[in-house]
């Protein structure tokens, strides 16, 4: 038994999340699971039930859950209104902090079925595959920040210590070993200090690993080589904030934010959560992909339960759906997929019954 705890959060993270159980669901009846699910607050609905966006109670469920399938948060309400204290994104800051999920692998795999989706020419798309490590809980976004000055100077600070960056670049390495035994460190060692001690300590973790070949790069030239030769890039290893830029710049390599998935890992439960936001411009509308949520259980089934076979199947069912010229609407190309326009509920559908039929007849 394997106990799920699903936090659809806000917007479209409602929407997507409801395909992704539906997936799983359909992984545990073909082969013979027992998945427990439950549902709690997070973000905007949390702070409206209890001021709080990630109450104690839901805190409390994630501790004792095997793995979670996270939405979104986020509203317009504090979009408008930057000077609200109590936020949305704070409840995702604050979980990843206490279930101590430092890492967060952002896998970049282009189906070639949307070669064409990409705004990146096909030629220098086809056969990328790049697996991001994101450090996730150091770096501006947890330094000191403040206000002085009257106000009138602001600053962030970007820290990072030494064991932060060991845990995540063994984590990096141990994952190029299984792949094709290439780590790229982003990094501003030219100028930051923080990169600098990142760059000496994953220099020293590389020694533990001679097969794998490390690559320093900087930051920008990591932005431009990404659309550049997406293909020479391996394992991505890099800080909280440049990861958050790179990743997001990397997305458009595979079509769309919505095809997106990610895990966020620690030494505990693992979160598994599509990189896309809440999307306020298309909620409630039934258009919003769902294939980075599908995708993100099936890394949850590969990484927390080690069900190899059961994560393939997904991977194969959502393959074989865009073979067949199925598509959500981000992602149609009119050329190859008009009048195969499916609603947020149908991909999810179509994905579930896929899961164990290796080679489906199109239906229309
Ligand atoms: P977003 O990712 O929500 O949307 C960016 C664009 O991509 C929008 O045009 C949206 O319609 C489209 N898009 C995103 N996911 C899609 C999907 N599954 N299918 C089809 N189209 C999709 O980013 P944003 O608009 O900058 O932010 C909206 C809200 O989400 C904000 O409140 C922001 O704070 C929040 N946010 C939350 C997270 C998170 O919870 N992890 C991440 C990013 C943004």
């Amino acid at each position: 038994m394997k106990k799920i705890t699903i936090l659809p959060g806000d917007g479209i993270g409602k929407e997507v999340t409801a395909e992704g159980r539906k997936v799983l669901e359909k992984i545990a009846a073909t082969f013979g699971h027992q998945f427990e699910f439950n549902e709690a607050l997070i973000g905007h609905d949390a702070i409206l039930a209890t001021g709080n966006a990630l109450p104690d109670k839901t805190l409390s469920i994630l501790k004792n859950a095997d793995a979670i399938l996270f939405g979104a948060v986020g509203h317009p309400h504090y979009d408008n209104d930057p000077s609200l204290k109590v936020r949305p994104e704070q409840g995702l800051l604050k979980m990843r902090k206490e279930l101590g999920l430092y890492a967060n692998l952002r896998p970049i795999k282009l189906f070639d079925e949307l070669l064409e989706a990409s705004s990146i020419k096909p030629e220098i798309l086809k056969g990328a595959d790049i697996l991001f490590f994101r450090e996730l809980t150091g770096d501006v976004y947890f330094g000191e920040r403040g206000r002085k000055d009257n106000d009138n100077t602001a600053f962030d600070v970007m820290i990072y210590s030494r064991y932060e960056i060991e845990r995540i670049a063994h984590k990096a390495f141990t994952a190029a070993k299984n792949r094709k035994c290439h780590v790229t460190s982003v990094d501003k060692a030219n100028v930051l200090e923080s990169s600098r001690l990142w760059r000496a300590v994953v220099q020293e973790v590389s020694q533990d690993y001679p097969e794998v070949k490390l690559t320093h790069m900087f930051v920008d030239t990591a932005a431009m080589k990404l659309i550049q030769s997406p293909r020479s890039f391996d394992v991505v290893l890099t800080g909280n904030l440049f990861g958050d830029i790179l990743t997001d710049e990397a997305s458009q390599i595979a079509g769309s934010m919505g095809m997106l998935a990610s895990a966020s890992i620690g030494d505990s439960v693992g979160l598994y959560e599509p990189i896309h936001g809440s999307a306020h411009d298309i909620t409630g509308k039934g258009i919003a992909n769902p294939l980075a949520s599908i995708l993100s259980a099936a890394l949850m089934l590969d990484i927390s339960f080690n069900m190899k076979e059961e994560a393939q199947s997904i991977i194969d069912a959502v393959s074989q759906t865009l073979k067949e010229g199925f598509r959500t609407i981000d992602i149609a190309n009119n050329k190859t997929a008009k009048d195969k326009i499916l609603s947020t509920e149908e991909m999810g559908d179509r994905i579930a019954q896929g899961i164990g039929i290796r080679e489906t007849t199109p239906t229309n």
